[in-house]
């Protein structure tokens, strides 16, 4: 089990878990927040609204404005008080937002304070935003989201990494984050392990896919691929990533996108965000059978996923490589080793091969992803929500031939259309 065994009732009494009641004193005594809601913090409306495995969420409105507070709990809120987690993550999360911040504008919420005692983030409450998953389960576009995703990815991890500035800075961000290893042993653990072995915390559908399960982890070619993935994340600090991209980190309306929820934050393998969208995008694409009604078969909308699974990778390659044309500045491939017109061919081609690594590290983890949320512990609400057990386990069973192949195959997907040509030729595997 990963953190520690239960808190001490010590522990738990000196930790101040918000309510209703607390929560309004607190912002209320804050001047600037208080100006922000307006009124008195009698008449202001709370509601907890996290939905999450981890925290609190209150969102806090008044007739003048809105705030969202997201509290870390001294444990695992899906499991209780015996599943103690280190509430310092928020630090993480606080630190991770103000690391991006000069780099990704508004594509995360405004942050206003954050209070290491009460381990709570005050942030801006995203409205009329709902959350990307919820969006595709219902069958909605949002036509800009997989290109704002694909390069805030870029933009976050460039200008973390070596790329961007000087190997020292670097390495302060690894020693700082480092600290939040009980967030990158849950990845560890969950992603990376237990879907492959025996463990109480897993589940799948069942009876239904049980053959396939078994099969699933009696496939060693498989297992290696996903242990090599599984080194790979906690060997690669490349660069500050957010280390939970998945559509349910995501918030959107027609316009507008919003990078959430960066708790799980790192040095880490940039394919790892990548491949957690990318992923979570071909779950939703495989879960659509089970959300088709009558008067919508969902057919057109897959087409629309997969385009958006290629936006986001083209987005990314566009803009990660527009970035090392315009502002590569650091110790990764030197300017002035390569400063003669006779150099710009191999600096080219060694920038193509790292983007190369990146896709490859991006289809990996997705598979990681994949495979995760079907036999490990956390589900995806694309798949839970589908009743018909029977339905459900044909959509999941595709998803995790898709998953198997690309872990197993790899040289059979180097180009993306490559691998968006193969997803539906798993459906009836
Ligand atoms: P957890 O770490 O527990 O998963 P999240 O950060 O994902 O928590 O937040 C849980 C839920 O709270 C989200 O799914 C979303 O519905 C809501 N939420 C989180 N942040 C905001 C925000 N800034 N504005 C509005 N709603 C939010
Ligand atoms: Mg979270």
């Amino acid at each position: 089990m990963a953190g520690r065994a239960g808190l001490s009732v010590e522990e738990t009494r000196a930790y101040e878990i918000m309510d209703a009641t607390t929560l309004r004193a607190w912002l209320g005594a804050d001047e600037a927040l208080r100006s922000l809601l307006g009124g008195s913090p009698q008449q202001w409306r709370v509601r907890e609204v996290g939905d999450g495995n981890l925290n609190l969420v209150f969102l806090v409105d008044s007739s003048h404005g809105a705030l969202c507070v997201k509290q870390a709990l001294p444990y695992v809120r899906a499991a209780g008080p015996k599943w103690a987690m280190p509430a310092q993550r928020a630090f993480f999360e606080h630190a991770y937002y103000a690391a991006v911040a000069p780099h990704v504008g508004a594509r995360i919420p405004r942050i206003h304070r954050f209070d290491p005692q009460r381990y709570c983030i005050v942030m801006e409450c995203l409205a009329p935003h709902i959350i990307l998953r919820r969006g595709l389960m219902a069958g909605q576009r949002y036509p800009a989201s997989a290109a704002h995703i694909g390069e805030y990815i870029a933009r976050a991890s460039f200008f973390t990494s070596d790329w961007a500035g000087r190997f020292e800075r670097r390495f302060d961000g690894i020693a700082l984050f480092a600290a939040n290893h009980p967030l990158v042993r849950i990845t560890v653990d969950l992603v990376f392990t237990d879907p492959y072995c025996a463990s109480a915390r897993n589940r799948h559908t069942s009876p239904q896919l049980d053959a396939t399960v078994a099969a699933l982890r009696a496939d060693a070619a498989l297992k290696a691929g996903a242990a090599r993935f599984g080194q790979k994340f906690i060997t690669a600090p490349q660069a500050l990533i957010h280390g939970d991209l998945h559509s349910g980190s995501v918030m959107v309306t027609d316009a507008d996108t919003r990078v959430i929820d960066p708790e799980f934050a790192f040095y880490g393998p940039i394919g790892f965000d990548l491949g957690a969208y990318f992923g979570n995008l071909l779950l939703s694409w495989y879960s659509q059978p089970g959300h088709a009604t009558a008067a919508n078969d969902r057919r057109a909308y897959r087409d629309w996923i997969l385009e958006q699974a290629r936006e986001l990778w083209l987005s990314f390659r566009a803009c990660f490589g527009t970035l090392l044309e315009t502002h590569a500045a650091g110790d990764a491939f030197p300017r002035a080793m390569f400063g003669r017109a006779e150099d710009a061919a191999s600096l080219a081609a060694e920038r193509a091969r790292f983007l190369d690594s990146l896709f490859q590290d991006m289809l990996g983890f997705a598979a990681c992803k994949m495979i995760r949320r079907i036999v490990g512990f956390a589900h995806v609400a694309d798949f839970e929500t589908i009743a018909d057990a029977a339905l459900r386990a044909r959509c999941e069973r595709g998803a995790l031939a898709m998953a198997r192949a690309l872990l197993t195959r790899p040289q059979d997907f180097a180009t993306l259309d490559a691998v968006l040509a193969q997803v539906p030729r798993m459906e009836l595997a």
